[in-house]
């Protein structure tokens, strides 16, 4: 099979296609993500990958092959798959928490992913979930890693509810999906960013106030909510949009983390006295685990949710180490995917 193999530079190379394990599926990929992290692996930030790699987890596509030992897939049903998949047997598993599993498994990081024709998948029974047959396999492709994710902080762990405020820090991929997640959810959001262009379009997704990132921006929060936020996510993953975050709640507050907190950033200083004084609860979230996918999609299918509108340009195999390694120059607004094998 083509696939951007992480050896060679900027060529597409040809590989022997995959064979499914006993438990897992081969998928021939109708579309993929170009994700932040996957240039983060391209870096060489990413401990999990040993040379030669190919990047990709945020993808959709179709049972290609099914393991002897699958029961609830067979050939050309139309899938996706978040991007941590459980192993199936740690403790964590088996309490339904496959986003947190010991043993996780993460195409594109621990194995190869699906920057190519095919991608195996491991315990497909666990991790596979089935599309709505009217989605869009480029739209699909955008749920496994921001969607989900921000599904997942703003309804599990945020349990956001109707007329509570929501601040969302950083307004990339994951903090726009989760504006439009609060939103639906009918909180009242205000988005935060640098960027005007990434305020207009968190307006335009749900979010009742923009707020520009330069100025004082827990003192701008505190003066719209009357007293701070109920909920506040740092979608980012900074020490300055984690501080803000932490420090624009009001008492009782809870904010949820979902931006990564890597290298230098790893151990930020955290305001506690806030948080012991004002009893703020402080939560991670950490992508979303395949049977929470169906509360999501019924939201998709019934109109409340459009992830189709964070999809931005669709590009060739060919075309994806130009993308990848210009991540860290442009801020593309909506994701790019990969639709052309
Ligand atoms: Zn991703
Ligand atoms: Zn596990």
């Amino acid at each position: 099979m083509k696939a951007v193999l992480f050896e060679k530079f900027q060529e597409v190379a040809t590989v022997a296609d995959p064979t499914p394990e006993p438990h897992g599926v081969v998928l021939k990929v109708e579309a993929t993500g170009v994700c932040r992290s996957d240039w983060h692996g391209w870096m060489g930030h990413d401990s999990d990958i040993d040379l030669p790699h190919i990047p990709g987890h945020e993808l959709a596509g179709v049972v290609e092959a099914v393991g002897k030992d699958v029961k609830n897939w067979k050939v050309g049903d139309r899938v996706t798959v978040p991007f941590i998949c459980g192993c199936g047997s740690c403790s964590e598993c088996h309490a339904g928490h496959q986003q947190v599993c010991l043993h996780q498994e993460q195409p594109g990081f621990t194995h190869w992913g699906s920057f190519a024709e095919y991608v195996p998948i491991h315990q497909a029974d666990l991790n596979v979930v089935a599309l709505p047959a009217t989605m869009e396999f480029a739209t699909a492709a955008s749920l496994g890693c921001r969607f989900a994710t921000s599904y997942r902080a703003v309804i599990d762990q945020g349990k956001v509810s109707a007329g509570q405020w929501v601040v969302v820090h950083g307004c990339g991929g994951v903090g726009l999906s989760a504006v439009m997640i609060a939103s639906a959810a009918g909180a009242n959001v205000i988005g935060v960013d640098l960027d005007p262009g990434k305020l207009a379009l968190a307006k335009d997704l749900g979010a009742v106030a923009a707020i520009d990132g330069k100025g004082d921006v827990v003192e701008a929060i505190k003066e719209i909510t009357k007293g701070g936020a109920h909920v506040s996510l740092d979608a980012l993953g900074h020490p300055a949009t984690m501080t803000n975050s932490i420090l624009c709640l009001r008492p009782r507050g809870k904010h949820i983390q979902v931006g990564l907190m890597l290298g230098d950033h790893a151990t930020p200083v955290v305001p506690m006295a806030k948080i012991v004084g004002q009893e703020i609860e402080l939560l991670g979230s950490h992508g979303m685990q395949a049977h929470r996918y169906d509360a999501m999609l019924d939201m998709v299918k019934n109109g409340k949710l459009d992830p189709a509108r964070l999809v931005g340009d669709k590009i060739s195999l060919e075309q994806a180490p130009e993308a990848l390694m210009n991540m860290d120059k442009f801020q593309s607004i909506g994701a790019t995917v990969i639709t052309s094998f």
